[in-house]
This record gives structure tokens, C-alpha cells and sequence, in this order.
């Protein structure tokens, strides 16, 4: 099929006075006034409200109640389960341009149709700001779903070149046999829409157990794929308690893939629980997990401070650190952190960053997702004190209203120190100044960076000298999955920069990019002789 033009969904921005403000402001608004909603289970089409009900809440604003949905149970996941395997022959096989027209209906219904409601949904419910809001639910969204048709197109396309005389080679991108078990995080819409999109988009069935913290904005886009045209038990929304939903699909003998982005930990346990599965399966299942980060930045003494300090704020603290992607860890040369004035440009400008409700409009940074992650944050916090971390910034929550963490940096004189080796996904920015006074100092810092954590998924060097970045990139060749030169860690665009890490941040197939979708088809070689 040839497509229409695809391209990465402008950004809007929201400058004070625009009408786009005006309009967002109006859909925030609106929609605080007529929380809370109520949010049905959909299984088959229907939207069934199973009476066990849990709530989101606005973590701006903990007293009030985004949406009260209703949790699904085992044998609701059993019904899920058989729908969508009825449903699957239709989907599999409607031609290729309809599936994709209900993908490329569904990016337009949102960019233009229901963009500040979404965006609205994800500030409310997933504590983003207008512009990290922005970049996830009205604009990565659309990405992947526009190029996640263009990617599938190219892969439909990957055909056998060599053909016998009087014969002819094809490949059929089959989706797998079976169903699709899509486990989404809270802090994107994008990532909540493109877990169970992307096998869909192929012709999967899928189960959808969307995160908790993100009910209401995961609810929206299965509404928003229906309308635009995604036949009933295509994708199941079944929200509720992860262990049991999630039991009753790895024990089914048709469970064909597990799609998830979350905690290594989680990962981890689903893999050994799948393991002891293996035995029951019509297929080896497949596993596409993105886990967790520790994310690092290396700065070279030939740096450039004022980028330094404006990459890092950004990464660190940008939608609070609660991204994979964030930046945790920041290896300076003492060279610079003193004399050169890092230390002082980067604490100061710190000092400035405003923390507050999502609805004002005005805050770099809102709140932490729940009381839960408050309280690891701050727990994090002061155990780092307590080992003799240096508090230079921030160090301070208050819980009271909203999750509200102020942007801390600690220093530390210990590399492997708790806060320098383990995922917090808060606003937490810890800095090892190292002795470039030494001359292997280039190669000890990035050895230290390469073996101080599991982690391999995103990393930045900063640096004008293009030897010492040949030189880091090379030694840092398996410490990520992302590798950012001259700018802050976090921020892919689908198309641009696939997205993944390896090691314990994850299997490393890269979102947003056609091989990606070779985890999710099962493909038959088909030689015909004439
Ligand atoms: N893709 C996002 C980024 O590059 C991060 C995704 C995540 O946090 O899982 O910043």
C-alpha cells in the first residue's frame, strides 16, 4: 500500500495567551469539574462494570478522585481471553490498508479531535505538565501509531529476493497463534496506547491490563480506537489486580506473547513464572519487556557548563525523573565541578525550578505519581544522607496536598553509593566528582560508569573533544541501550531514536522501528513451484 506523508506530530506550545491554552485550560478545567468518572472493564465491546471498584486520584491534588473504575477478575479475564481469540480470525485477516486505516484514524481522532482531552486526562491523572503532556499524549501517541503502520508496511515488504527458475518465494507475516498480554506503566500515554497498538497492529489480539495510575487516559484511547474503527475483542481492557489478571493469561495455553513496560523487578518474575509454563504452550511465547534504568551523564572536562547544566535539569527533573529514560547519575570532573562553575550554575539554577499542581500551568515540575513512590523517593533520599551524601539542592517532599518532591541533587564522594547504583524514578540527581588530574582518568570514569549498575538503557557524554567521545562511546559500547552525545538522555521520537535498553533494563528491541514488529508476527515461508 502506499501511505499518506508520515511525519512526527508537531509540537503545540502553549504560550501563555495562545488559543491553544485557552483551549487546554478549558479541558483541564472541564474535566476537574465533572471528575469523578466512572470506568467500565470492555470485553467483547462491552463495557462491563464488574462492581469491584478502586480509584485513581489526582496526585496534584490527592483529595480528589479522577475516575473510580471497575476491576476485573479472573473469569472475566477468562471471557477476555476467549473473545479475543474469536475475534482474532476477522481482525488477522481484514486486508492490511483497513488495519491500518483504523491506526492512522485513530492518530487523527487524536491530534485533532480529542488531543486536550487526552492531554488533559494524562496531566491530571499521570501528574504530567502541559508540555511532558504534550509530547506523550498528543504527539508520541500519534507517532506510534502513524509509524507503526509505515514500519509494518516496510516489514510486509521484506520479501525473498531470489526465486528459482519456475518457482516463487514469499514470506506471510502471520501475527502469532494465540493472544497478547500488554502490561502498560503509568508515566506515558504513549507507551499505555502502543502496548497492546503495536501487536494489534499486525493482527494480534491482545489482554490489556493498563497501570492503575493510568486508568482514566488508558481508558480514553481504547475509546478512541473504537471509534475509529477497532472491531470489539481486538484489544481487551480488563484494569485490576496485576497477579490475578495476569495469572489467568500466562496460564492459558494460547498465550503467545507478553508485552510489557515496567519494574525489572515485575520482569524478572514473570519470566521465571512463564518458564514454568513452557510445558503447557501451543508456542514459545514471546517477550518483549522494557524495564527499569539507571541512567548516567559523562562530562568531559572540555565540556561546555551552560549546555552541561541545561541538559541534566532537563533530564533529571523533567516530569519529576519518573521516565525510564531519566537522568540519575552524573560522573563531573573535579576540573569543572569547582573551578569551572558547575557546581555552582547547575545548584542555582536548581534552586529556581518551581514545583506545583499540573492544572496552574506555570510548574517545570508537578507532582510524584502516589504516596507509595513519595515515599521510596524520600526514603531514598535519606539514606543517602545518612551514608554521608551531600544534600545541594532540594531534599525536601510534602505530601500534604500533592506528591510534591523538590528537585534534589546529592553529592557523593562514593560511586557505588545507594543513590548512585539504584533506580529511584524520582527528582533525584546524584553526582560523583571525579579526579581528572590522573591521566587514565577518561578510561577509569567510564569503566566505573560501565560497571557500577545492571542498567543499560539510556547515557550521555558531554564533550568538545571528538577523541575523548570516540574513545567513552567505545567503552561504553554495552553500558546502554540509548546513547546521547551532547545532550540530556531522555526524549526519543519514534522514527528518530528506537527506543530500548539492554542488561537488566530490558530485551532491547527497539519501539518505534520496523524490526520491532518482528517480535509480534510469526511468519510463514511459503515456496511455490509452478
Ligand atoms: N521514551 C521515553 C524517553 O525517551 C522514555 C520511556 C519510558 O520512560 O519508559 O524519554
Amino acid at each position: 500500500i502506499v501511505l499518506p506523508r508520515i511525519e512526527n506530530e508537531p509540537n503545540r506550545n502553549y504560550a501563555s495567551g495562545s488559543k491553544e491554552r485557552a483551549d487546554l485550560q478549558h479541558a483541564v478545567d472541564e474535566m476537574m469539574k465533572s471528575a469523578p468518572f466512572e470506568v467500565p472493564c470492555i470485553v467483547n465491546g462491552k463495557h462491563i462494570k464488574t462492581g469491584d471498584v478502586a480509584k485513581q486520584v489526582n496526585p496534584s491534588n490527592h483529595a480528589q478522585i479522577l475516575c473510580n473504575y471497575h476491576q476485573a477478575d479472573e473469569k472475566l479475564v477468562q471471557e477476555a481471553i476467549e473473545g479475543a481469540l474469536k475475534a482474532k480470525q476477522t481482525w488477522e485477516e481484514m486486508p492490511w490498508a483497513d488495519r491500518a486505516a483504523v491506526f492512522l484514524r485513530a492518530a487523527d481522532l487524536i491530534a485533532h479531535k480529542y488531543r486536550y482531552k487526552l492531554m488533559a486526562a494524562t496531566m491530571l491523572g499521570q501528574g504530567k505538565n502541559v508540555w511532558q503532556a504534550e509530547i506523550d499524549a498528543a504527539a508520541e501517541i500519534c507517532d506510534f501509531f502513524r509509524f507503526g503502520v509505515a514500519q509494518v508496511s516496510e516489514l510486509y515488504a521484506q520479501q525473498p529476493a531470489r526465486h528459482a527458475p519456475g518457482s516463487w518465494n514469499r514470506m506471510e507475516f502471520r501475527p502469532l497463534e494465540g493472544f497478547v498480554l500488554a502490561v502498560s506503566p503509568f508515566n506515558f500515554t504513549a507507551i499505555g496506547g502502543n502496548l497492546p497498538g503495536a501487536p494489534a497492529l499486525v493482527g494480534n489480539v491482545v489482554v490489556w491490563k493498563p497501570s492503575p495510575m493510568a486508568t482514566y487516559s488508558n481508558y480514553l484511547v481504547h475509546q478512541i480506537l473504537t471509534e475509529a474503527g477497532l472491531p470489539a475483542g481486538v484489544i481487551q481492557f480488563t484494569p485490576g489486580p496485576p497477579a490475578e489478571i495476569v495469572k489467568a493469561c500466562i496460564d492459558h495455553k494460547m498465550f503467545a506473547a507478553l508485552h510489557f513496560t515496567g519494574s525489572t523487578t515485575v520482569y524478572k518474575q514473570l519470566c521465571k513464572d512463564i518458564a514454568a509454563n513452557y510445558d503447557h504452550y501451543r508456542n514459545y511465547p514471546r517477550m518483549v519487556g522494557e524495564t527499569g534504568g539507571k541512567n548516567f551523564a559523562l562530562v568531559h572536562p572540555t565540556a561546555d557548563v551552560d549546555i552541561v547544566v541545561n541538559e541534566c535539569i532537563r533530564g533529571a527533573f523533567e516530569y519529576q525523573g519518573s521516565k525510564c529514560s531519566a537522568l540519575s547519575r552524573l560522573y563531573v570532573p573535579a576540573s569543572l565541578w569547582n573551578n569551572g562553575g558547575l557546581k555552582e550554575k547547575l545548584v542555582s539554577q536548581v534552586g529556581t525550578i518551581s514545583v506545583g499542581p499540573v492544572n496552574e500551568f506555570q510548574h517545570f515540575m508537578g507532582p510524584v505519581i502516589a504516596q507509595t513512590a513519595f515515599q521510596r523517593i524520600m526514603g531514598f533520599i535519606e539514606s543517602a544522607k545518612k551514608a554521608g551524601g551531600q544534600v545541594l539542592a532540594g531534599g525536601t517532599g510534602d505530601n500534604s496536598v500533592g506528591f510534591y518532591i523538590q528537585p534534589t541533587i546529592i553529592e557523593t564522594k562514593d560511586p557505588r553509593s545507594t543513590t548512585m547504583v539504584n533506580e529511584i524514578f524520582g527528582p533525584v540527581l546524584t553526582v560523583f566528582v571525579y579526579d581528572d588530574s590522573k591521566a587514565d582518568y577518561w578510561q577509569a570514569i567510564s569503566q566505573e560508569i560501565d560497571a557500577a549498575t545492571d542498567y543499560a538503557l539510556t547515557g550521555s557524554i558531554f564533550s568538545r573533544d571528538r577523541k575523548a567521545i570516540t574513545e567513552a562511546s567505545a567503552m561504553l559500547r554495552y553500558a546502554s541501550g540509548m546513547l546521547y552525545i551532547g545532550q540530556k538522555p531522555t526524549g526519543a521520537q519514534v522514527g528518530a531514536q528506537p527506543f530500548a535498553g539492554a542488561r537488566a533494563s530490558g530485551n532491547n528491541y527497539k519501539a518505534g522501528s520496523t524490526g520491532f514488529f518482528y517480535q509480534f508476527v510469526s511468519a510463514r515461508t511459503v515456496k511455490e513451484s509452478f
